[in-house]
């Protein structure tokens, strides 16, 4: 019944109303952040989540494959044959005793779930078939987006499978080259703006105001529809229950927004009795979530949000001229578009915010690699913040721990050769090589072309320790080279 479905302003005291079949993004009346809501009466919803489990034995639908749309009725805004898939949300959580253990965790309480298993790599996926749908639905015949580089990677896909034009906005410099290589060779048009990302955000809205373009930014509500879907994988992988934190690094918030509002909804539905805690982790380079949320105590307050904080913290940044900046690229944003709904988000599930540096964020990068599948930066963001929260007495080592991987190593090959080796890419021709100074830093041994010479060196470094046997972060040797 995707009729049940309509838009609603998410500002209490607007309020206004609107039918899906308008792509309009923003509220018309008061430029509010929009939500998809439905009329629950009027959708057949399991009565147990577990209902939907059974859709894994009729993985022949292609709505069934999907790891999306086996969950339609919980976001039924679309009729199923305008619903468009690639098969996206293959996704795993995986139980993680090595890295639970290093943290001071029980071994069975930390779980990773492993977004970049995506068609396109990153999480970005789950939202694109339903904004795609969505696009489908009205008519649409071009789109675009602003990127930091998982978006574009993911609209381009996307748009090539259902015929729709695309173009991308990414900021100049600032892309890591596994995504930027994605969208070129998904065909999108690539608009390089001399300028960041938050200035790539308002030149999209405006060109697609202007020129009447699908926007595919996390402003658009259906996209967060599918974010959803994140949240019940989860569940679905842990036998039905939501662990006791969710944790996930915040950049746009489009999935903290997301995941908030799935809780709520599933708690409202009676599809589960309690709502998981969720910590949101900003990178110190680009903090606003922190600043406001942990600093200045803004928060929901049914919806009457502090505006004047929030105009006052981003005046500031003008003022200071100040861009975001962390080797996180994916959540390196000053203005996050999602800030409000993000913090309605924390309300509903009594949440968190903290702030990590880079140091960390790539120390937490290698452990993910070194004892997991690996992840970009931004994703190990997840993992640093729940060390620091641990730390803090926050999160207790008893209690479970979903961690958000927002997308796979191989997008930003560039920040893994420069921890591991210290060459960096991208600065300079030839690129400068600094000794690298991460605690598990693995850079190749140099050794002549000489058996004698490659056998000694084999003889003298101790293997890496089993991955069933790790008890901590075995250092490696340092770099050696032989004559
Ligand atoms: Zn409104």
């Amino acid at each position: 019944m995707a009729d049940a479905a309509f838009q609603r302003c998410i500002n209490p005291a607007c309020g206004a109303e609107f039918d899906c079949g308008q792509a309009i993004f923003k509220c018309p009346r008061c430029g509010d952040l929009l939500d998809a809501q439905y009329d629950w009466d009027r959708v057949a919803v399991p009565g147990r989540l577990s209902d939907f489990g059974r859709r894994w034995a009729t993985r022949d639908n292609r709505l069934d494959l999907s790891g999306v749309w086996r969950f339609r009725e919980l976001l039924d805004f679309c009729p199923d044959e305008q619903k468009v898939t690639i098969g996206e949300g293959q996704t795993i959580l995986q139980q993680n005793c090595a890295i639970a253990e290093h943290l001071g965790m029980k071994p069975d309480a930390l779980h990773l779930q492993y977004e970049g298993l995506n068609p396109s790599g990153s999480f970005k996926d789950n939202g694109m078939t339903a904004a795609f749908s969505h696009a489908m639905m009205v008519g649409a015949t071009s789109c675009a987006c602003a990127s930091t580089g998982n978006t574009s990677a993911s609209v381009a896909l996307y748009a090539h499978s259902c015929g729709l034009k695309c173009t991308v906005f990414i900021g100049s410099g600032r892309i890591a080259f596994g995504k930027l290589s994605q969208a070129m060779d998904y065909g999108a048009q690539t608009i390089q703006i001399a300028g960041d990302f938050d200035d790539c955000m308002r030149q999209v809205q405006a060109v697609c105001t202007e020129l009447g373009l699908y926007l595919l930014n996390s402003l658009n509500p259906f996209r967060l529809e599918g974010q959803k879907t994140i949240m019940y994988r989860i569940i679905e992988a842990l036998g039905w229950e939501a662990p006791d934190w969710i944790v996930v690094p915040g950049g746009n918030l489009g999935n903290s927004s997301a995941f908030g509002k799935a809780f709520l909804e599933l708690k409202q539905l009676g599809l589960i009795d309690r709502i998981p805690r969720l910590a949101i982790i900003n990178a110190t380079g680009a903090n606003t979530l922190y600043d406001l949320y942990e600093r200045q105590g803004v928060r929901w307050n049914q919806g009457h949000i502090d505006r004047a904080k929030i105009d006052a913290h981003y005046a500031k940044l003008d003022a200071e001229n100040y861009k975001a900046h962390t080797i996180a690229s994916a959540i390196e944003i000053g203005r996050p578009v999602n800030l409000k709904k993000a913090i309605r988000a924390l309300e509903i599930c009594s949440g968190v915010v903290r702030e990590v540096s880079d140091e960390d964020i790539m120390e937490h990068k290698a452990m993910v690699g070194r004892f997991g599948f690996g992840c970009e930066p931004a994703s190990a963001a997840s993992v640093a913040g729940l060390h620091l929260l641990l730390k803090e007495g926050v999160i207790a080592p008893s209690e479970s721990v979903a961690c958000v991987l927002t997308g796979h190593l191989l997008k930003d090959p560039d920040a893994t050769v420069a921890y591991h080796t210290g060459i960096n890419m991208k600065k300079a021709t030839p690129p400068p090589v600094e000794e690298p100074k991460g605690e598990l830093a693995n850079r190749p041994i140099q050794v002549a072309d000489n058996l004698d010479s490659i056998c000694r060196v084999l003889e003298s470094h101790t293997p890496t320790v089993a991955r069933d046997q790790a008890p901590a972060f075995p250092s490696i040797a340092p770099l050696v080279i032989e004559h």
